[in-house]
C-alpha cells in the first residue's frame, strides 16, 4: 500500500498562511491535538456500547510524550484509530468549503481561533509547530491495516503501510526549529495544565516517582519506596459532570479551592444545568469579594466538553456577574471559539438570560429558605444584586422581591417592608416618601443622630455600588425621594408643615449672621439663619444634595464637568433659637463674639471631618484659652 496525492484544498500556500497567522497562539496546537485524541477514545467507547465494536476496549487512555533528542512531540491514543481511506477522507480533505473564502478572509481575522474554528483545522494546528507531521494509526474496523501518512506542511501527503499495532493513533509532530520551547517539559505540562485539566480521558504525560509503604525496618519501623507511576495530568470527572444530588458542600468547596487556591470560601454556589433548548453545565460560585474589584473579575472558566476555551466570558456571563467565580461548559460553543462568534451566536445569548434568571432564583431561594442567613450575608451578597438591579432591567424585576435596605441600626428591610415603615411619618407636605441615608456613617455621626433623636430612620448606602443604587430607587420608586443625612439640618431633611420659627428679630437675625461671616471668611459657604428646636446644634454645615450628587457623579467621570469644576459650596445653617445666639447677641465686645462664633463653626466642621492642618491648630489653642 503506497500512495501519494495532493491535499484538496484548491491552494497552494495554505500552510504558511496557517502558520503565520496562527503563530501568535500556536500553543493551541496541544489542545486540539489532544481533544481530538479524547474524541477517537469516547467514539470507541459509544461504539461499544451500541455494540458496534466487539474487541478489547483497554483502559482509555492518551498520552503525550516529549522526545528532546528526536525532537518530537507524540500525541497517542486508544480510541478507535482511522484506515487509509479515512485519513483521507477526514485529514486531506480539509473541511473547509472553499479554500478562496479562507484565503479572502484570513486578512481581517483577528486571531487563530477564529481561523481554525471557521474553517475546521483543528489537526492542522499541528503545523504551527511541525516541519513534518505524521500519523500512524490502526483503526478498529476488522481486517483493518496499520496506516500512516506524512506531510511536510506543503500540499503533497504520503500514505503508506503503517506499523502500529494496537488499535488507536499517535501523531507524531517533528517539530520546527522556531518551535523548540515546546521540548521543554514545564512547557508542555503548563499547556496540558491549562487546556486539560479536567478532560474526560485520562491523560498521562511521562511518569512520576511516588513513595509507596514497604514493610518494616529492623526497629519496626514503616519503611517506604519509590515506585514510578503514570503522571496523569487531568481530572476526569469534574464536579460539574455530576448530579447535584451526589455532591456535598465539601465536594463543592473542595473543586473552589482546586480552582482558586489562594482564595477565601465562597458565599454560596450554583450548579447550572440545562440540556434545552441549548446544553450547559457548570458552577458558579458568589466569592467574597475584596476591594479590589478589577482583580476578582474574569476568573470564570468556559470549557467545551471539559476541554478548557478560554476564562474571557464577557458575552456569556451578565456584565454584573463577572464578578462571580467558577466553570461554564457548553458543547454548544465550538472548540475554537472567537469574540466575533461569541457576540453573534445566538445560543450565547439564551445562555446569558438563563444564568441571569438562575442567579435572581437562587437568590429567592436563599432568601426564602432562611432569612436571617440571608441578611447575614447581605453585604456581600448585595453588591452583586445592587449591581445586577442598576445594570439589567430583567434582573431588577426580580430582585426587588428580594434586595434588602439595611439601616444604621443594622435592621434589614426588603424594599416593600421599609416602605411600610417609613411612609407615614417620613412625609413630607407635598407627598413625597423621603428615605434619609448616610454613605459614610463614621464622618456623619453627628448628623445621624440627630436624625435618630427627631425618630427619622437612617439606611445605610456605604458600599462602591450604593451611589448608583440610590438613583436608580429613586426613578424606581413612585413618589419617593433620597436624601443624604448632612444634605441638611435635620428638622429640614424632611420638609414638613410643623417647621419652628426663629425667635430672632430681623436686626438681630442680619447681626448674627454678620458675626459668622466675619468669623468664617472663606469663599464657599453661605450663612444661613434658621429656626430649629432649642435643643439641635447650633450650627450645622451642609451641602445641597442636588450640588453634591453632581459633584459625585462628575467624579466617577459622569458627564458632569460643569458641575465637577465648581468650587466646593457650603450652607451654614445657624440654629437662631439655640442658646449660643443669645450669648453672642449679648456678649458686648466684638472679639468675644468672633470668637464664639468661630468656634461654633469650628465645632460643626469637626464634627464632619472637616476640620483639618492650620485651623485644626488654631483650634484647639483657642478651646484651651477658653477653658
Ligand atoms: P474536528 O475535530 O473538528 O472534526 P480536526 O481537524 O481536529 O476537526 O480533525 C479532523 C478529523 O480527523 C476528526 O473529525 C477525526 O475524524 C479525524 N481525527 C483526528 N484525530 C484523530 C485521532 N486521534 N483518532 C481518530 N480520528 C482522528
Ligand atoms: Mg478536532
Amino acid at each position: 500500500m503506497e500512495e501519494k496525492g495532493t491535499i484538496s484544498i484548491h491552494t497552494e500556500n495554505i500552510f504558511p498562511i496557517i502558520k503565520k497567522f496562527l503563530y501568535s497562539d500556536n500553543e493551541i496546537f496541544l489542545r486540539e491535538l489532544v481533544s481530538n485524541a479524547v474524541d477517537a477514545v469516547q467514539k470507541i467507547k459509544r461504539l461499544a456500547a451500541l455494540g458496534q465494536y466487539s474487541g478489547e476496549l483497554g483502559n482509555p487512555l492518551v498520552e503525550v510524550a516529549l522526545d528532546k533528542e528526536k525532537k518530537t512531540i507524540t500525541i497517542s491514543d486508544n480510541g478507535l484509530g482511522m484506515t487509509a481511506e479515512e485519513i483521507k477522507k477526514y485529514i486531506n480533505q480539509v473541511a473547509f468549503s472553499g479554500a478562496s473564502e479562507f484565503v479572502e478572509k484570513f486578512k481581517d481575522a483577528k486571531d487563530a481561533n477564529e481561523i481554525i474554528g471557521k474553517f475546521g483545522l483543528g489537526f492542522y494546528s499541528a503545523f504551527m509547530v511541525s516541519d513534518l507531521v505524521e500519523i500512524q494509526t490502526l483503526s478498529y474496523q476488522e481486517g483493518a491495516e496499520p496506516a500512516r501518512w506524512v506531510c511536510d506542511g506543503s500540499t503533497t501527503f504520503e500514505i503508506t503501510e503503517g506499523s502500529r499495532t494496537t488499535r488507536g493513533t499517535d501523531i507524531i509532530l517533528h517539530v520546527n526549529a522556531e518551535s523548540e520551547e515546546f521540548l521543554e517539559t514545564f512547557k508542555l505540562e503548563g499547556i496540558l495544565d491549562k487546556y486539560g485539566k479536567f478532560l474526560p480521558v485520562p491523560i498521562k504525560f511521562g511518569t512520576k516517582t511516588e513513595q509507596e509503604p514497604d514493610g518494616e525496618d529492623e526497629e519496626g519501623k514503616p519503611k517506604s519506596k519509590s515506585v514510578e507511576t503514570d503522571n496523569i495530568i487531568n481530572t476526569t470527572n469534574p464536579i460539574w459532570t455530576k448530579a447535584p444530588a451526589d455532591l456535598s458542600d465539601e465536594d463543592y468547596l473542595a473543586f473552589y479551592k482546586q480552582l482558586y487556591p489562594f482564595s477565601e470560601d465562597p458565599l454560596f454556589w450554583i450548579h447550572l444545568n440545562v440540556d434545552y433548548p441549548f446544553n450547559l453545565t457548570g458552577v458558579l460560585y458568589f466569592p467574597k469579594l475584596k476591594n479590589d474589584f478589577e482583580m476578582q473579575r474574569n476568573k470564570i472558566r468556559l470549557f467545551s466538553r471539559q476541554v478548557f476555551i478560554t476564562d474571557e466570558v464577557k458575552d456569556i456571563v451578565p456584565e454584573f456577574l463577572m464578578l462571580l467565580h467558577g466553570v461554564i461548559d457548553s458543547p454548544d460553543i465550538p472548540l475554537n471559539v472567537s469574540r466575533s462568534f461569541l457576540q453573534a451566536d445566538s445560543n450565547v445569548k439564551k445562555i446569558n438570560s438563563y444564568i441571569t434568571k438562575k442567579v435572581a432564583d437562587k437568590l429567592q431561594e436563599l432568601y426564602n429558605k432562611d432569612r436571617k442567613a440571608y441578611e447575614e450575608k447581605w453585604t456581600d451578597i448585595g453588591l452583586f444584586v445592587k449591581y445586577g438591579m442598576v445594570s439589567e432591567e430583567k434582573f431588577n424585576d426580580k430582585a426587588k422581591d428580594f434586595a434588602l435596605l439595611t439601616n444604621t441600626k443594622n435592621e434589614h428591610y426588603t424594599l416593600e417592608e421599609y416602605h411600610d415603615k417609613v411612609k407615614d411619618f417620613q412625609l413630607d407636605k407635598n407627598g413625597q416618601v423621603v428615605y434619609i441615608y448616610s454613605n459614610d456613617p463614621a464622618k456623619q455621626d453627628s448628623f445621624i443622630q440627630s436624625a435618630n433623636k427627631l425618630e427619622y430612620d437612617v439606611l445605610l448606602m456605604n458600599s462602591p455600588i450604593d451611589n448608583h443604587f440610590v438613583q436608580h430607587l429613586e426613578q424606581k420608586l413612585e413618589k419617593t425621594a433620597l436624601k443624604r443625612v448632612d444634605s441638611s439640618v435635620a428638622s429640614k431633611l424632611i420638609d414638613k408643615d410643623d417647621q419652628v420659627e426663629s425667635v430672632l428679630t430681623e436686626d438681630q437675625s442680619k447681626k448674627v449672621k454678620e458675626v459668622f461671616e466675619k468669623a468664617i471668611s472663606k469663599p464657599g459657604y453661605t450663612v444661613e439663619i434658621v429656626g430649629l428646636n432649642p435643643e439641635e446644634l447650633p450650627v450645622t454645615i451642609t451641602m445641597d444634595e442636588f450640588m453634591r450628587r453632581m459633584k459625585d457623579m462628575a467624579q466617577m467621570g459622569g458627564g458632569m464637568g460643569f458641575y465637577g469644576n465648581m468650587p466646593d459650596s457650603y450652607k451654614v445653617a445657624i440654629n437662631g433659637n439655640h442658646k449660643l445666639v443669645a450669648k453672642i447677641l449679648s456678649a458686648g465686645d466684638e472679639d468675644t463674639q468672633a470668637k464664639l462664633a468661630r468656634q461654633a463653626v469650628d465645632l460643626a466642621l469637626l464634627a464632619q471631618g472637616m476640620l483639618t492642618g492650620a485651623e485644626l491648630t488654631a483650634f484647639v489653642s483657642r478651646s484651651v484659652e477658653l477653658i
